[in-house]
């Protein structure tokens, strides 16, 4: 359900004083507008994220076919949005092809932000340079190093991002708000403008307003991350299905959406041989 996240007596805390410091969100008043904005077009709550926190708002990129209907959106409403990446230095070539063709075609840069090269060598040459098929402990320290650490590097840069979560995505998704404060990240403001999308809204955006995408999805993928931790799936799995797929049970998030406790090298290094 949608309920409200906050209990009375919850204390209400200020959000990051936002663009051009006119204005300060509390909880509150960000739960009631996600209210409002759950009937209205994806396209006014990017209107209203542009207006109240550009520059200081980042949209999640990671060449997904949600990433560039937002993008196509946000860059009709003002061409200087600003998008980044985490590449995690084992994304698909295919990813980095549209990475170019986003760039060339809507004259933005993608920030692109990395993990740091010290803990990289270190994960592997401990672990293995594919040490995430070992076991789920293992993978979520790949994805802590690789992806949440250089997620919080560049979420410390905005007061709000958005991102292409779905609703119908997968379980852990389900209750997501269209504006939410993420905790996760330092209290920024997280945007979430197709919640209520359907995976067959998406597509058929792509194809009116001739928006490239990753060339994947005609090799079967529904859902992209990295590539040795993803695959196509078959038509009638789901299309999380193709996202860690050796392993049964497992969240299948990486930890950016939502807070794996993964403990670090120190954790990790009593329990892997
Ligand atoms: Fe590592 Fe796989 Fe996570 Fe990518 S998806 S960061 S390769 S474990």
């Amino acid at each position: 359900g949608l309920e409200t996240p906050l209990k009375d007596g919850d204390e209400l805390m200020l959000y990051p004083a936002l663009a051009g410091g006119s204005h300060t969100f509390d909880e509150l008043e960000l739960h009631e507008l996600a209210l409002e904005f759950e009937e209205k077009p994806a396209q006014e709550l990017l209107v209203w994220a542009i207006e109240n926190f550009h520059p200081r708002l980042y949209i999640a990129w990671s060449g997904q076919v949600e990433d560039m209907v937002l993008l196509d959106m946000a860059w009709r409403i003002n061409p200087d949005v600003r998008v980044f990446a985490v590449d995690t230095g084992r994304l698909h070539e295919e990813t980095y092809r549209l990475m170019q063709e986003v760039e060339d075609r809507y004259g933005v840069r993608v920030e692109v932000y990395f993990p740091d090269a010290k803990d990289v060598e270190e994960l592997t040459r401990k672990y293995g340079i594919n040490c995430f098929y070992k076991s789920v402990e293992l993978r979520h320290l790949c994805c802590h190093v690789r992806k949440v650490k250089p997620l919080l590097k560049a979420l410390s840069q905005v007061d709000a991002w958005i991102t292409g979560l779905r609703r119908e995505q997968w379980a852990s998704r389900h209750n997501i708000m269209k504006i939410e404060v993420d905790h996760d990240h330092g209290q920024i403001v997280k945007i979430n403008p197709l919640a209520d999308w359907s995976e067959r809204e998406v597509w058929e955006y792509i194809k009116k307003n001739a928006v490239p995408y990753n060339k994947l999805y005609e090799a079967g993928y529904r859902s992209i991350g990295c590539e040795p931790c993803t695959r196509p799936v078959a038509p009638f799995e789901d299309p999380r299905a193709g996202r860690w797929w050796w392993e049964k049970d497992a969240p299948k998030e990486c930890g950016m959406h939502c807070s794996i406790e993964t403990g670090g090298f120190e954790k990790i290094a009593d329990k892997v041989i």
